[in-house]
């Protein structure tokens, strides 16, 4: 991906078959992507890292583009659960919240449980009630394009195209390719990192299913000593590999930023096979990596070195 001067920030809209989702859409995606990175970058220039991925995940969260915020995927019962979560290397407090249905901008919520309690993860009842006491935007409805497409994943299931077992979940979410979750890495001036993800889950989940962007080493994960990591793609394969801690754990061993990444996502994919992972990483000195095992991930990096934000789908070598 490259090295870039301080301060950086990268944001990522998900692994996955980008090209089936069609041009406008990928123009959509990279308008936004755009947006995000300017805005972190933005609040990098005065603020820290971890103001800088809430702001650039935000904006992500709001566009109803991405799996993340008002865009997100609904579970089996056709309701909205979403997950997500922050880290600070300076301080390596992280917090996640989960399965949060009526919350505008989870990953504000992460963050005020990161700041305001001595909690890392906050999940249903518990994490709305503190959203209300803090008075944070409720989300309004679901877009008409996620209910239609609720209804059609319904209708594949019912046809028998894909079997309904509850078991076969990740199978047919490898068949539909279909993981456009949000995160953003950075690092300020001070070298300080921070790093988050978001998402609304994969299509169909069991109600009450987290996955892992609200948990702290698998979605997400940042330290001021080695760098910040943020990942995209089947939540219980990166839960139970702990993705973005063993990147984090790889560069303190010494290995480069692009090697632990692709040694990571090599490791699933001679577990798990393809199409399940993706993970954009950055080590203190600007460094920047990004693996995957899927067709593409979206992902935008703006740096103070760069005019303009980078963005890419594939395997184009920016940024
Ligand atoms: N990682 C997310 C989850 O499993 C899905 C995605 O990346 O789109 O919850």
């Amino acid at each position: 991906m490259g090295r870039y001067d301080k301060p950086i920030i990268i944001v990522h809209g998900g692994a996955g078959a980008w090209r089936t989702k069609g041009s406008e859409i990928i123009k959509e995606a990279a308008r936004i992507l755009k947006d995000s990175v300017i805005e972190g970058f933005s609040a990098l220039q005065t603020g820290s890292a971890i103001e800088a991925v809430t702001i650039a995940v935000k904006i992500l969260e709001d566009s109803g583009i991405f799996n993340a915020g008002i865009g997100s995927a609904l579970n089996m019962l056709g309701e909205v659960e979403m997950d997500a979560g922050i880290m600070d290397g300076k301080t390596l407090r992280a917090a996640g919240v989960g399965a949060v249905k009526r919350v505008r901008n989870p990953i504000v919520l992460a963050r005020k449980v990161l700041e305001l309690t001595d909690h890392v993860l906050l999940v249903g009842d518990g994490a709305e009630i503190f959203a209300h006491s803090l008075n944070l935007p409720v989300r309004e409805g679901v877009p008409p394009r996620i209910v239609q497409k609720y209804h059609e994943l319904l209708r594949s299931i019912h046809s028998g195209k894909n079997p309904t077992k509850w078991r076969n979940l990740h199978r047919i979410m490898k068949m539909l390719n279909l993981y456009d979750t949000v995160g953003a890495i950075a690092i300020d001036s001070s070298g300080n990192v921070a790093a988050s993800a978001s998402t609304g889950g994969i299509w169909f989940k069991m109600p009450g299913r987290i996955g892992d962007s609200s948990i702290v080493g698998a979605g997400f994960y940042a330290d001021n000593k080695a760098g910040a990591a943020s990942a995209s793609g089947i939540g219980e394969i990166i839960m139970l590999m702990m993705v973005c801690k063993r990147v984090i754990d790889f560069i303190y061993q010494g290995l480069s930023v692009v090697e632990a990444t692709k040694r990571v996502v090599e490791n699933i994919t001679k577990v798990k096979g393809i199409d399940n992972v993706g993970v954009i990483a950055l080590d203190i000195y600007g460094n920047a990596s990004v693996a995957f095992n899927t067709e593409g991930m979206a992902r935008a990096v703006m740096a103070k070195n760069l005019k303009e934000p980078r963005i890419a789908f594939f395997n184009e070598a920016i940024p």
